[in-house]
Order: C-alpha cells, then structure tokens, then sequence
C-alpha cells in the first residue's frame, strides 16, 4: 500500500509528519493450536508496514460465552493483547487485521460462534470513532476481563478513553468472572495475569 494511504494522508494534502501511536489489538483463538495461531498473529503484526513495535501480553484461557450464555462444552479460548505503536491510520490497521484474520480461516457465518482467530481493536491513543466499520475504544472491552487482564499486565496505568482505567475496570468485571493464565505465551517476556472470564467475542 501506498505509504501515505496507509497514513491516511489524502493525497492532495499538504505532506505532514504522522506521530507513531499505542494501539491496543485483542487477540482470540477458540480452534485448531490456538497458542501457534495467537504467535502467527503477532508475527504479522510485527510485520505490518508503519509498525514500530508490538507487546504483547501472556494468553489467559476462559470459557467461551455464546449468545445462549456460558458453554463449557465449547472449545475454550486463548486470548491475548497486543500493544502495536504504529503510524498506521486506525481504519488501515483494521483492515490489515482482518487480513491477518482471513490469511488464518477465519469465517464470519455465526456471530459469536467459534473462530480460528479474532482479532480487535480495542483502542488507538485517545481517538474517539463511533462509526459502524469502526468504533473506538471497542464499545464491550471495558466488560471484557479476558481483554483487561492481558492489557493491565503489559499497561498497568493504562485507561479505556472515557471509560476509566485498566485495572480498576478489570477489578468490577473480575467480581462476576473466572479465567487463568496458560503457560502458552506469544512473548515469554511476559509475566502471568490476574483471574478473568471470557464472554462473547465480537
Ligand atoms: P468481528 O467481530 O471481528 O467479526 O467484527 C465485526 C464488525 O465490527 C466488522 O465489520 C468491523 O468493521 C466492526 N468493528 C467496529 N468497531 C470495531 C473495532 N473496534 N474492532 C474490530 N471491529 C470493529
């Protein structure tokens, strides 16, 4: 892609400097090797253009959620966080992450069936959007402990734009969740995290 389409610099703009940012991607896996598709996945993200560095966070394994409710017959999920500094317009990164999501099988039949991966953004620096292809910070993490946990363990002073911050969000969604921590780690940089519960994904 064009470097300053990437950017999301319009073409007949002035050129500008585009300041490197902290995105924050959720990783999900509830099929297949879900730790090598979570290590395959942070390895195309370290690969995106415009991308400076990526973080990321030890998986915690939960029991999937489906729209009927809790499902422990369901394969479980592994999920983590990423932070990905890049320079990156929000919008271009969402498209390469659902790239990243197809290259791995990802089907979209069943809304919040089982999927190989899955792949969100949850926030981009402060920015606000609240359109339909995207909405910023992604409108359920702030519930979502199998996001706040990983988050908190790589950002422990992290906020959710408008919501609050990591740890204190984590610390309401915990009281009604159970999740644990997986020795399968996309970074063994990593430390383990605190207990969370995993709920749909979408
Ligand atoms: P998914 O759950 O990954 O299948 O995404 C469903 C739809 O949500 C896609 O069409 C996205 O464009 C849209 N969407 C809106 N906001 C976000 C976000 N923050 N992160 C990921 N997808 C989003």
């Amino acid at each position: 892609m064009n470097r300053r389409l990437a950017q999301g610099i319009d073409a007949d703009a002035a050129p500008q400097r585009v300041d490197p940012v902290v995105a924050v991607v959720a990783l999900g896996a509830n099929l297949g090797d879900r730790a090598a598709t979570l290590d395959a996945a942070v390895t195309a993200l370290r690969a995106l253009p415009l991308v400076d560095a990526v973080v990321t966070a030890t998986p915690v394994e939960s029991v999937a959620v489906t729209l009927n409710g809790p499902d422990a017959a369901a394969p479980a999920y592994l999920n983590s966080v990423a932070l990905v500094t890049t320079r990156l317009a929000p919008t271009v990164l969402l498209d390469y992450l659902h790239a990243i999501e197809a290259r791995h099988g990802r089907e979209r039949r069943t809304r919040w069936g089982d999927r190989t991966l899955d792949l969100d953004l949850i926030a981009y620096g402060d920015v606000s959007s609240s359109s339909e292809r995207l909405t910023l910070p992604h409108p359920r993490a702030a519930e979502r402990d199998f996001v706040l946990a990983p988050w908190a363990d790589i950002a422990p002073d992290a906020e959710i734009p408008g919501r609050g911050r990591v740890t204190e969000l984590l610390a309401v969604a915990a009281r009604t969740a159970r999740a644990h921590p997986v020795s399968a780690s996309t970074d063994p940089a990593h430390t383990e995290v605190a207990p969370g519960l995993q709920e749909p994904q979408s």
